[in-house]
């Protein structure tokens, strides 16, 4: 090798140094100079750190080659994370890495990729976490058109002038934080790709309400607010009856779905041929959240229905049917072409599962329609498996008797109830 190349090799080598040199970023709460002689050891031993520490707190740090007068962070109370991290989340009392990620719509490895070393198992309140990454997370050739903040600009102001929802702007520019947006900053306001992004998923061109079927003589029997614990009773009896039927779920209202049991109970429905479809994640009226809480009242539900099914839902059925424009606007934004309500309301959860005023609402349902939706609950107060059996039955064999067959969503409205394979939640 001759001396040219050597002092390539240097150069290059000099290059790689100077990028691995400490990278702890704004949020280290105490740092240190390097001084001749430090070693890391010397370093972590100086704070009471670990190693291990020493180098979550500045990823990439080469501890062979420590420069005289870097800056390592050394402060624990703090979680460390990149330099390109956009918006950050202070640690509160009780919250867990799971909380955090769920409430920003990440996954784990994304949490973890934006703070490397993050200690899930101990975080402390005032910790702060960055959970959005890339300055201002518009940089990406996906961004059409970018907006500079002014002064005195909001963000209301801004998604106002460019006729886009705070949901878009949000989406746009994941991680803003509204209250501290300042002069100077880009924001991104035009997506190249928000009308087709294939695997990402696309806002939905349409959206139809039903309260009946489209075929004459079938009934479609839905069941709100499970999954619940006598859901399985419920699907034995459907068995029994021959009757397909439709489950619009929560996932964290009566139950958890994240509780392993309650989620067999999901596949089992899935697998037998019902539909299970979205009632959000924890059962807000729809038309009294923030864009993003209404984003994130889908996503969750529908991220948890995808790990269990395989399926994304693009039928909902809004809490209490609350609705208006904004509501529909937002579901289409996000990818919902149907809105299930219902024809007969069997008043299940007001008269507690009272059979005969069950089966009279029924009744009278029937003198208005001969395809209805009707709606029932997994769960209402005082609910007992008797109870619940009794009254799906008794709704069933009277039904039945009339002619009529029950069958699931897709069925009873004609359209695929999920989104196609391999498309996702609408950035
Ligand atoms: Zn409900």
């Amino acid at each position: 090798m001759n001396s040219k190349s050597l002092s390539f090799i240097f150069i290059l080598l000099s290059i790689y140094l100077t990028n691995a040199l400490p990278l702890y970023k704004r949020s280290c709460s105490k740092s240190h100079k390097v001084v001749k002689g430090d070693t890391c050891h010397k370093i972590w031993t100086k704070y009471g750190l670990s190693e291990s520490k020493l180098r979550s707190l500045n990823p990439g740090i080469s501890c062979s080659s420590l420069k005289i007068g870097a800056s390592v962070c050394v402060g624990s109370g703090s979680v460390s994370y990149n330099s390109s991290c956009s918006s950050h989340y202070t640690v509160a009392n009780g919250d867990t890495c799971y909380k955090i990620w769920s409430k920003y719509g990440l996954s784990e490895s994304k949490l973890r990729s934006l703070n490397p070393g993050i200690s899930c198992s101990s975080l402390k309140k005032g910790d702060k976490v960055c959970v959005a990454g890339g300055s201002n997370n518009n940089s990406g050739s996906s961004c059409k058109s970018h907006y500079t903040v002014g002064k005195g600009d909001t963000c209301y102001k801004i998604w106002t002038k460019y006729g886009i929802n705070e949901a878009t702007l949000r989406n746009l520019n994941p991680g803003l934080s509204c209250s501290s947006i300042r002069p100077g900053q880009e924001l991104c306001v035009k997506n190249s790709s928000t009308s087709n992004n294939g695997n990402k998923g696309s806002p939905s061109s349409s959206f139809t309400w039903y309260k009946e079927c489209n075929t004459p003589n079938t009934f479609a029997i839905t069941f709100d607010d499970g999954p619940y614990k006598y859901d399985n009773d419920l699907l034995d009896l459907l068995k029994k009856k021959g009757v397909k039927a439709t489950f619009f779920i929560n996932g964290d209202n009566v139950s958890d779905i994240r509780n392993s049991s309650i989620r067999s109970i999901i596949k089992r429905m899935y697998n037998e041929g019902h539909n299970v479809l979205s009632h959000t994640w924890s059962h807000k009226d729809l038309t009294k959240v923030s864009d993003t809480k209404f984003r994130s009242e889908l996503k969750l539900l529908e991220d948890q229905i995808y790990d269990i099914i395989g399926k994304r839902p693009k039928a909902i059925r809004p809490p209490y049917g609350s609705n208006n424009s904004k509501v529909i606007n937002n579901l289409k934004y996000f990818g919902y072409s149907y809105g299930i309500l219902w024809h007969v309301d069997t008043e299940d959860w007001s008269n507690l599962g009272n059979v005969s005023k069950i089966h009279n609402f029924v009744k009278k349902g029937l003198e208005t329609s001969k395809s209805p939706i009707i709606l029932n609950h997994s769960f209402y107060k005082d609910i007992s498996r008797e109870k619940l059996l009794k009254a799906v039955e008794d709704e069933i064999d009277y039904l039945k008797g009339k002619g009529f067959k029950g069958v699931n969503m897709e069925t009873c409205i004609g359209h695929s109830v999920y989104r196609s394979s391999g498309e996702g939640f609408p950035n």
